[in-house]
């Protein structure tokens, strides 16, 4: 017996009920970041794995063993993108558009391909919009990433179920003190360490910081502060921010063991959690990463960025019950017509109707059928408004016009004042 088809787990289907909530969220974000200036770029989903590997970091949990790698036909290394920031470094590099100290405020939008433990809020096609601003350095701009945020969630009515975390993990200077500084007081404690820490101890020790292991945060208790070794540099850029965060009124708690997975982060690092979506509690997540692009071939270039995981918002969305009325109504108007007389007379006029009013969202009734049964489909629809077009209204080069929500009676609509009408009836989208 054939076994039957399926999605690769951890990958999922959006399924028709559920695409018009992620439209909603991504229209929302994509007007909010149009309204601050952020221009879209979109980049392939495949790249040369060695892409990742030189900017993510080779001791990473994303390239040691989360990346979806495969030769292609032509022997090459390639790898399903596991996140954007190296595609967009790749291409504004490739492209040039960030030479001689461009500003680039870019954002863009996809599907993202990682080997983890598939579970609620965590997938192996997962989806993120993505921002990065090059050549911008100062505190101002990493300030407004996080205001335009926070102002998302407010848009979005998720503001009070969202924290800000945030630290610096300052230049790749006074980083590189710390993590001496790190490695000798962990090193000293060594054998109270999980497995996990005493491996990224050689490879990745601010790693250690994050660890769910409870002995080794016991350890970690006493360890040298980052906050400590910043440098005047990186502690004025940290001011600068949190001077403007307050300004503004955005809380903040700020979390000294905050590292995040990737290696390329610098200064300022941020992650909005919440509580409301069990373990896997981010939701967006970014910071600085200054020395990035000059890593991966170009002119010193300074960036910053953020990228926010859709499911987990969607799933917050949901959670919070936090779904607009409007975006569960597909449709406004639904007509009806009986006999082939009727049925080609009702094409001519939706198509006039729709010269008319572009936005109205009109489903004109396929597969014939009774009375009954096309008024029953109308009414499933969802449609406010049901055009009914049979013999008596062709004979009287009218249209029966019946709200279906309870809001009056029927009346007859000449053809010609049709889409006047309803454009008083129905609020345009
Ligand atoms: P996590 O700690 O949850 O694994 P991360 O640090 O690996 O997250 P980033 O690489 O910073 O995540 O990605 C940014 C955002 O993308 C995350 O905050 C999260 O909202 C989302 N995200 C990351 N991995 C997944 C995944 N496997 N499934 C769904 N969303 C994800
Ligand atoms: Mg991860």
């Amino acid at each position: 017996m054939s076994k039957s088809l399926q999605a690769i787990r951890g990958m999922n289907d959006i399924l028709p009920e559920q695409t018009p909530l992620w439209r909603y969220f991504e229209s929302t974000v994509a007007r909010l970041l149009d309204n601050y200036g952020y221009k879209q770029i979109r980049m392939p989903i495949v790249e040369f794995t060695e892409l990742f590997k030189r900017s993510i970091g080779e001791v990473t949990d994303i390239v040691e063993k989360e990346m979806y790698t495969f030769e292609d036909r032509n022997g090459d290394s390639l790898t399903l993108r596991p996140e954007g920031t190296a595609a967009c470094v790749r291409a504004v590099l490739e492209h040039g558009i960030t030479g001689g100290g461009q500003v680039q405020k870019l954002w863009y939008i996809g599907p993202m391909f990682r080997h983890e433990r598939p579970q609620k809020g965590r997938y192996r096609q997962f989806h993120q919009i993505g921002l990065e601003v090059f050549n911008l350095d100062g505190p101002d701009i990493d300030a407004e990433l996080i205001i335009m945020t926070w102002r998302l969630w407010g848009e979005l009515g998720i503001r009070d179920a969202v924290k800000l975390e945030l630290n610096s993990l300052g230049t790749s200077e006074s980083r590189g003190r710390y993590r001496e500084a790190l490695v000798e007081y962990l090193s000293a404690h060594h054998d109270k360490l999980d497995e996990d820490s005493q491996r990224r101890l050689k490879t990745n020790p601010l790693r250690v910081l994050d660890t769910k292991n409870a002995d080794t945060q016991a350890v970690l208790v006493d360890a040298p502060k980052m906050a400590d070794y910043l440098d005047d540099e990186s502690r004025a850029h940290f001011e600068g921010l949190k001077a403007r965060l307050d300004a503004v009124g955005i809380p903040y708690v700020l979390n000294p063991k905050l590292v995040r997975g990737l290696d390329y982060y610098s200064k300022t690092v941020f992650e909005w959690v919440t509580d409301k979506l069990g373990a896997q509690g981010t939701v967006c997540a970014g910071g600085r990463y200054d020395g990035l692009v000059e890593q991966m071939g170009g002119k010193p270039t300074t960036g910053v960025g953020f990228a926010m995981g859709i499911e987990r918002l969607v799933l917050m969305l949901e959670t919070l019950e936090q779904i607009p009325e409007e975006i569960s109504r597909q449709v406004d108007v639904y007509l009806c017509a009986f006999g082939e007389e009727a049925e080609l007379a009702a094409l001519a006029l939706v198509e006039r109707v729709r010269d008319q009013l572009p936005n109205l969202r009109l489903q004109v009734n396929a597969g014939a059928g009774s009375f009954k049964s096309q008024f029953k489909k109308a009414d499933k629809s969802g449609a406010l408004y049901a055009l009914i077009l049979g013999d008596d209204e062709m004979a009287q080069q009218v249209v029966g016009f019946k709200p279906l929500r309870g809001q009056g009676e029927q009346q007859s609509i000449a053809w010609d004042a049709l889409a006047a009408h309803l454009a008083t009836c129905v609020v345009q989208g």
